[in-house]
Formats: C-alpha cells, sequence, structure tokens
C-alpha cells in the first residue's frame, strides 16, 4: 500500500495545532476538537495561556476530586447531621399532635449511604454494578436518619419507606435495612418490578397518598432528591444533600 501524501497546508496546521496543544497553549477556532482543547486548559490559572470566552462547564475529573474531598473533610456527615438536627427538632415538636401519625424515609442516601459505590465505580452508575452492590446488603445507615427513626418509634409514631428501586429488590433492600439498625416498620413501598413512571415524584406522592388514604397523617418526610418530597400528602419535608446523582 502506498503512502498517502497530504497538502502541505494541512501537514503544518496539524503540527502546529499539536505544538499548542503540548505546550498548554490553546488554539483558538471555530471547530469543535479546538474547543474541546480551549476547555481542557481553561483549568489552568497561569496567565500566559491564552483561553478563549467558551462557557464550559465545570471539569468532571475535578469535579469528582472535589466529591471524595467534599465526604472525606467530612463536610457531607456535617451537611447530613444539620438537617437531621432541624427534622429532629420538629419530629419532637410533634409529641402531642393528633391523630395516627407517620414518618416517611426514603432509602437511598436518605437512610442507607451508597459511598463505596459511588467511590469504587468512579461515580459511574450502571444497573449491572448497582444490582451486585446492593445484593451484597454492605450499605452503612446515615446516622441522623437513623437517629430520626428510633426517635420516631419512641414517640409511636408509624414508620413508612419508600423507594423508587423495584419490587425484585425487596429481599436485598429489607435485609440492609435490618443489618443497618432500622429493624420495625409499617411497610417498605417499592415500584412495582413492570411499572414505568417517568418521574419518580409521580411513584413516591401516590404511594404518600395511599398512606393518607389509610388513615395516617404524614408528618415529616425526608429525602435526598426533591423527587422525594414534591407532590404533596407531608405536613413538613426535609431535604438532606446529595452531590453524587440526581432523580427526577
Ligand atoms: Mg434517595
Amino acid at each position: 500500500m502506498g503512502k498517502i501524501k497530504y497538502p502541505k497546508f494541512i501537514v503544518l496546521l496539524s503540527t502546529a495545532t499539536l505544538i499548542f496543544t503540548l505546550t498548554g497553549c490553546t488554539y483558538i477556532g471555530t471547530n469543535k476538537s479546538a474547543q474541546i482543547v480551549s476547555s481542557s486548559v481553561l483549568e489552568n490559572p497561569d496567565s500566559h495561556i491564552t483561553r478563549t470566552s467558551f462557557n464550559t462547564p465545570q471539569n468532571i475529573d475535578l469535579l469528582r476530586q472535589q466529591l471524595i474531598t467534599y465526604y472525606n473533610s467530612g463536610g457531607y456527615e456535617e451537611a447530613l447531621q444539620q438537617v437531621g438536627n432541624e427534622a429532629m427538632e420538629y419530629l419532637k415538636s410533634c409529641k402531642n399532635t393528633p391523630g395516627k401519625l407517620a414518618i416517611v424515609f426514603d432509602i437511598d442516601e436518605t437512610t442507607l449511604s451508597n459511598w463505596t459505590y459511588e467511590k469504587d465505580t468512579d461515580f459511574g452508575f450502571s444497573n449491572e454494578t448497582w444490582t451486585k452492590y446492593k445484593e451484597k446488603e454492605i450499605c452503612t445507615p446515615i446516622k441522623p436518619s437513623l437517629e430520626l427513626y428510633k426517635q420516631a418509634l419512641k414517640q409511636n409514631v408509624t414508620v413508612f419507606f419508600i423507594t423508587a428501586s423495584k419490587e425484585n429488590n425487596r429481599t436485598c433492600y429489607e435485609a440492609n435495612l435490618k443489618k443497618a439498625g432500622y429493624t420495625k416498620w409499617e411497610e417498605v413501598m417499592f415500584e412495582p418490578t413492570d411499572s414505568h413512571f417517568a418521574l419518580a415524584e409521580e411513584f413516591k406522592s401516590s404511594m404518600r397518598k395511599e398512606i393518607t388514604e389509610k388513615g395516617y397523617r404524614i408528618i415529616l418526610n425526608i429525602g435526598d432528591q426533591y423527587s422525594d418530597l414534591s407532590g404533596g400528602y407531608a405536613d413538613r419535608c426535609f431535604k438532606l444533600p446529595n452531590p453524587f446523582y440526581f432523580i427526577p
């Protein structure tokens, strides 16, 4: 096979682009590859580097590092505790609230932590790795939620868990809840295995509606996603931090 001969100007342009890239300088152009090079050097604050005004989102590798630092520094735990303290104060204030009282907990990142999964998969979710991980039943409790759960039992407030996870995961979820210290509940509500709710909010609010139709008054609903909380059927909602993933 003979060697392909490129026109001279293409060779020169490619060489220049390579040199600019290797030296950390930015090739300002209008094509997509130039924009990609620009975005990679935007993180570098050195003043001699020419940058475009291209509005680049946060670098994903740096973001992953920030999440690990946030977790390891205790920042995440502290933020969880702050919300937990407010929820606890509110729960205690309901001691004389009349009615058949209930509390609703979400599960993942609300009562159980999946931090080891997030870290080990480099924040990359897949159904296959997630299922294998959950089957190990090794999730540790989110401590402020466990404290809240214990206080609810003390006050004879009925406990419900609502998760957007599917019904076929019931065995490992319930076993893990027990291992983590959540040993009593009225019901753990899972999405039916063949259901197709477009939004977790639709499923979760419909379950809360069902609870209230059984005569309960949900005084407190706590979750790590807004979709755990919106849609009504609870007196007060508490949003825990979760910078690791988003569920609409
Ligand atoms: Mg959750």
